[in-house]
């Protein structure tokens, strides 16, 4: 089976000499990978690198074959993402950001933003304008657009970040959803790692630039007991080397 996502090699050094390097990793159809990494370890870089928000110094990233750098629209068609902050229009209503957003996607209709609107839990905000929205709402409303035009791929940087408890269980709810029904494949980074342990069902670790250990989350947790067992021996492995 062709792979969702393949990670080749991926380097990008910032001018402060910062960044990532030499990242590669395989992603299943179907599967949720979760990018587990403290603050700064680079998550944000490979994911801007991954969606075409930045160019790589070298190195690349092929979504069911298609590579960014050398077939960028093929590459992007299958995927939705939702990177740092979810940006809205804020004198646009919930309703009136999606509608904006889908004209990108002929086949997304009015009943497929009702429903997206719906799956995030905001079809009740549909009319208030997103200025008024908390962070926790921008975020949905994000996630609502991200999924609208029905991805096979969704890359989500912090995808729980500003959310409650309600709003997070939901998530999840929704996440493990779209893999298991609709064999939606993610790509998904946090620095909790109760949220990795409990939504993912495999796990990379990067730390200061790169990946230490990518495995499945139930060997980890048949080897480690804990997740968090797992992350700081990873920690510990990479800064003694
Ligand atoms: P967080 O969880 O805090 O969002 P992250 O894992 O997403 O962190 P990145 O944002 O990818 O981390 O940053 C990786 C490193 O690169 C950090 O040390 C950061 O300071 C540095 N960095 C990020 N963007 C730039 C930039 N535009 N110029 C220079 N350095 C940068």
């Amino acid at each position: 089976m062709e792979k969702a996502i393949v990670i080749d090699g991926l380097t990008k050094v910032y001018k402060n000499g910062r960044g990532i390097w030499d990242i590669s990793l395989e992603v299943d159809q179907g599967e949720i990978f979760g990018f587990l990494g403290p603050n700064g370890a680079g998550k944000t870089t490979a994911m801007k690198i991954m969606t075409g928000l930045m160019r790589a110094d070298s190195g690349d990233v092929r979504i069911f074959g298609a590579s960014i750098s050398q077939n960028y629209v093929q590459a992007m068609k299958h995927v939705g993402c939702l990177i740092e902050t979810a940006e809205s229009y804020p004198y646009l209503t919930a309703y009136e950001n999606l509608k904006l957003f889908s004209r990108y996607y002929p086949e997304v209709d009015d009943k497929r933003i009702e429903e997206c609107l719906q799956i995030t839990g905001m079809l009740k905000y549909k009319k208030e304008k997103a200025k008024r929205f908390s962070l926790g709402m921008k975020q949905r409303l994000g996630i609502a657009a991200a999924i609208l035009s029905r991805p096979r791929v969704l890359i989500l940087d912090e995808p729980l970040n500003g959310l409650d408890v309600e709003g997070m269980i939901e998530m999840r709810k929704l996440i493990k959803g779209l893999a298991g029904e609709d064999k939606t494949t993610f790509f998904i980074s946090s620095h909790l790692i109760h949220d990795v342990e409990l939504t993912c069902t495999k796990i990379g670790v990067i730390y200061g630039g790169r990946l230490t250990n990518v495995d499945d989350t139930r060997n980890i947790l048949s080897n480690y007991s804990t997740l968090e067992n797992f992350f700081i021996s990873e920690v510990d492995r990479n800064g003694r080397v």
